[in-house]
């Protein structure tokens, strides 16, 4: 079920043409090697869960390839998209998982 995106999520411009999206960290037990990073697909109508690459934040913006590249209709299928971290997931959110 396609949901909208959460009141407060934060948008940036495009990024040399490939679009930027706000990534939020979700921390996991400290037994875990990694954090997880969520980024809303407007196209999906749900976040996307990447991996952290850690626990600390990110200083700088990762390229990554979702799987909705997949499908020829979604705006990332040729470009992917840039996550840059913004802060922690934040609890009130968690209805969007
Ligand atoms: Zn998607």
């Amino acid at each position: 079920m396609k949901k909208r995106a959460p009141e407060g999520l934060a948008y940036f411009d495009p990024y040399e043409g490939t679009p930027v999206l706000a990534a939020y960290r979700q921390t996991l037990p400290d037994q875990r090697d990694t954090d997880l990073l969520l980024a809303w697909c407007s196209f999906c109508g749900k976040f996307h869960i990447h991996g952290g690459q850690g626990k600390t934040p990110l200083q700088h913006d990762t390229h990554r390839r979702p799987h909705c590249v997949l499908r020829d209709e979604s705006p990332y299928a040729r470009s992917g998209y840039f996550l840059r971290e913004v802060g922690p997931f934040p609890k009130e959110w968690d209805s969007y998982l």
